[in-house]
């Protein structure tokens, strides 16, 4: 032991020298410095392993002596050398850092050589003390480093992310055999029932390879499975062959490597231990820090992770298989719909055609009576398998949708005059409004556009019962594409419930399960059109109250002709110059016939009610600025139009305004009425666009002297062959009456059969198929009312589309209209019929409506 002795005074420094020679085991070798810069020079080159200081030196004194010794040399341990009267500064010195101090003379060898050699083997354990601690903390943080590392890795893992659990296994056993510097990691899972323990994957570190597919039977190890059961975490045995936990499981297996020390963290998976993740060290004991526990730990949860993920990925497999099977499974129900509607539709298509040519055939009362419900049940049947048909080509992609350029306001007019005959019965206003920047020739299937009109259309007059049914077309306001066209269709119906709006549009579903039976339909017409729509790039939607209707939208992408504006260029009446006065309690037939009118020219301007239109028409013919073309509503309250047309006419006919009369078809009497007054013409709502101009350009014509080849009344210039050929049952008891109207149709395609009675008619109409009766109201044994009566009990008993009756009486009295349509008849006519009269209500009747 080399020590410095830091002394100013030689007598002492004698003195000292000798008390510490006595000293061998072992021996002190004292090296001398009288100051401190001495000292520390010294210190600067050579080795020590104690200072013995005096602290009052000649150039240095006190604490500030210690503090530059310590300065000088940081490691080497110090004790201060003092007399026993600063012995108070001394101890401050020992707070300072110094190991120990003692009391100068008489020398004491013994006890300053004690205190040195206290103090050096202090300062050795205290170094060695800290290395060690600076040793751990540097192992500490390498596995925490590591630890990151190795736990960034295994999270962006491809194999546990998407559950390969093979293959995170060894990205696991790798890491922690990595990160906690062990010589094998393994995982291992239990089978459900727990009777074996499986080895997923082992990893050896020394040789860099993984094994796997070992299976230990779980009863060879009951105290390892024991102790697991009560760890929370891990196991960590210090020598895993002493320990009686592990003691089972290492024979086994370290038993070739010599002794070792496991760390074995649990695999959980839904609250339950599953399995263990195993970490075995060779060689001598090793204690587990834990800090290494909880390593192994998180590195055992990252197996439960790979296992939610293979669970996830299997369950999702699953699912698309599902989901594949199901696709195949509707592709399959659809295409055997789709064959089997086919193949049905051609049989039903002869058992139909069949029944009508037997309806032909002479047949007894009650053989008509069955054919006629086999008929229309046959009828629907078709219907109901075109339907499917439909909707399942559409769903299996077969079907074509053509691409030919035809009028889109004509289809829409088609479309309409179907339906207005069903309207007209339920009493309801139906029109339609097209914007004059739709374009007028479009390309695209015009069949399956017609069938989703029709659809909503009808739709919408099945579930109103009283109000309005309205159309509008338009250019789609969300799509500013040239041939993007919305059709809205809305009604003052019975309207769907909230919770039905999406579903309705599924096949097979209806809104108003309770009233089905009421209303009828099969619950696919809207899932056809959904889908037809969706095919011309387009949708369908509804907007609807409970009770105060619904509107439906549907949005179809259409293409345009090259070089096509969108306004109506072959428009072949001009009205520029005209004034023109439309008339109707209805508002939006107002702005139709407004609309439509001033597109061809004219200066309009309309009104609601009668009166206002003849203040409106004085007022004009006082400007000298006199309407020439009046449309007029037949029935207004308060005024009805024939009473505003008796006032116009009245005091100079010639000088009047061209008056075109507004009826519907119920009003076969309006017709006749328009015809006596020699009115311009008349049109029957809802009002066809081309109609209105042929009707407006007759009437003008006549008015300018100009003879029409059909008649003047007449819309069309219709042909008598173009008829088409009504059977007619005239009920009627005055033979003068019977000939008058068989010489009338004497030269239409028209067949004419009499009943002389009421009673009579029943029976005829029971037994043929008649497009039209002439009812007489009048008449012996059964009259017109009771005899109508019969006969619409009769079509709801047999479930029959009503006929249309015309009712004949001698007065035109208001009371007579309510009693003739209160027993059931369409329309009325006031005898005496004429000729020109009767033809044009018959020609009005297209027909008897087939459903
Ligand atoms: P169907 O009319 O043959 O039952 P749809 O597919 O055309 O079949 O219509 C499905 C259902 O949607 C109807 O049964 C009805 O409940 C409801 N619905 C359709 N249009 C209307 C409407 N305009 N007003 C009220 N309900 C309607």
């Amino acid at each position: 032991m080399v020590v410095l002795v830091i002394q100013d005074n030689p007598q002492e420094m004698a003195l000292l020298r000798e008390a510490l020679t006595n000293f061998t085991n072992p021996p002190i070798l004292v090296e001398h410095a009288d100051r401190l810069s001495v000292a520390l020079s010294y210190l600067a080159v050579r080795r020590f392993d104690a200072i013995l200081l005096d602290l009052n030196l000649p150039d240095s004194a006190g604490l500030d002596t210690l503090a530059r010794v310590h300065a000088g040399a940081p490691e080497l341990p110090v004790v201060i050398f003092t007399d026993p009267n600063a012995e108070p500064l001394a101890m401050l010195a020992v707070q300072s850092g110094a190991q120990d101090y003692v009391l100068k003379g008489p020398y004491n060898g013994g006890a300053i050589y004690r205190s040195l050699r206290t103090a050096v083997e202090r300062k050795r354990l205290m170094t060695h003390l800290n290395e060690r601690i600076a040793g751990q903390e540097s192992r500490r943080i390498s596995l925490f480093e590591e630890y990151q590392a190795g736990l960034l890795e295994l999270t962006q893992s491809k194999a546990i992310i998407s559950g390969e659990l093979h293959l995170a296994a060894q990205a696991i056993t790798e890491t922690a055999s990595r990160v906690l510097a062990v010589e094998r990691a393994s995982i291992w899972l239990f089978r459900e029932d727990r009777s074996t323990i499986q080895l997923q994957d082992l990893y050896e570190s020394s040789t860099c390879q993984h094994s796997a597919g070992a299976v230990l039977q779980a009863d060879q190890f009951p105290s390892y499975l024991q102790a697991l059961d009560r760890e929370e975490h891990a196991t960590a045995a210090l020598d895993a062959h002493l320990d009686s936990r592990t003691l089972e499981r290492s024979s086994s297996h370290l038993t070739t490597c010599g002794s070792g020390a496991r760390l074995d963290a649990l695999i959980r998976h839904r609250g339950k231990t599953v399995g263990v993740l195993c970490h075995e060290s060779f060689g001598s004991p090793r204690t587990w820090t834990s800090n290494e526990m909880t390593v192994a730990t998180s590195l055992a949860m990252m197996v439960t992770l790979a296992m939610e993920s293979m669970e996830r990925g299997e369950s999702e497999k699953a699912l698309r298989q599902a989901k594949e099977q199901a696709e195949k499974a509707s592709a399959a129900k659809n295409e055997f719909l789709a064959s089997v509607s086919h193949e049905i539709r051609t049989p039903m298509n002869a058992i139909v055609g069949m029944a009508d040519l037997l309806w032909e055939t002479d047949l007894a009362s009650e053989q008509r009576k069955y054919l006629r419900i086999f008929r229309r049940a046959g009828g629907n049947l078709l219907n109901l398998i075109n339907d499917i048909l439909d909707l399942s080509k559409v769903e299996v992609g077969h079907l074509e949708l053509e691409s030919t350029e035809f009028d889109l306001s004509d289809l829409i007019e088609k479309a309409i005059e179907i339906l207005a005959l069903r309207a007209n019965e339920k009493g309801l206003e139906l029109a339609c409004h097209i914007s004059p920047d739709v374009p007028c020739t479009v390309i695209g299937d015009p069949h399956r556009l017609h069938q989703i009109i029709l659809n909503l259309i009808s739709n919408a007059i099945k579930f109103t019962d009283s109000g309005s049914v309205m159309v509008w077309v338009k250019p789609d306001p969300e799509i500013p594409s040239l041939g993007a066209i919305r059709f809205t269709v809305s009604d003052t119906g019975i309207g769907i419930p909230s919770d039905k709006l999406a579903s309705i549009f599924e096949s097979f579903t209806q809104a108003h399960a309770s009233t089905t039976r009421m209303y009828g339909g099969t619950g696919l017409g809207l899932a056809i059109s959904k889908r037809l729509a969706e095919r011309m790039a387009g949708r369908i939607w509804v907007e609807s109250t409970l009770g105060e209707g619904s509107t439906f939208h549907c949005c179809v992408q259409l293409e345009v002709p090259f070089g096509q504006t969108p306004t109506r260029n072959n428009i072949p009446l001009d009205l520029h110059g005209i004034r023109a006065l439309v008339v109707d309690d209805h508002a939006i037939n107002r702005l139709i016939l407004h609309e439509s009118l001033a597109a061809l020219g004219a200066e309009v301007t309309d009104t609601a009610s009668g009166h206002d239109a003849i203040e409106e028409w004085r007022r004009a013919a006082e400007s000298s600025r006199p309407y020439q073309l009046v449309l007029l509503d037949c029935r207004m309250p308060e005024m009805d139009g024939f009473h505003v047309a008796e006032e116009m006419t009245r005091a100079d006919p010639s000088q009047g305004p061209t008056i075109v009369m507004l009826t519907s078809r119920h009003w076969a009497d309006d017709i006749a009425r328009t015809y006596d007054m020699g009115l311009g013409g008349y049109l029957i709502k809802p009002i066809r666009r081309s109609d209105l101009m042929q009707t407006i350009s007759i009437a003008f014509d006549r008015a300018k002297g100009i003879q029409q080849t059909a008649g003047f009344l007449s819309v069309t210039s219709t042909t008598p062959t173009e008829l088409k050929a009504l059977r007619i049952l005239l009920a009627e008891d005055s033979t003068d009456n019977q000939m008058l109207i068989r010489a009338y149709v004497k030269q239409t395609p028209y067949c004419l059969d009499i009943a002389d009675h009421g009673a009579i008619a029943v029976e005829r109409f029971k037994a043929g198929d008649y497009d039209l009766i002439l009812m007489d109201m009048q008449m012996p044994v059964m009259n017109g009312y009771e005899a109508t009566r019969a006969i619409r009990a009769w079509e709801q008993e047999h479930h029959l589309f009503p006929i249309q009756v015309i009712a004949l009486t001698a007065q035109a009295l208001k009371e007579d209209g309510v009693k003739i349509f209160d027993a059931g008849c369409d329309a009325h006519l006031t005898k005496p019929i004429k000729k020109h009269t009767l033809l044009e209500v018959l020609r009005a009747c297209k027909g008897r409506h087939i459903s």
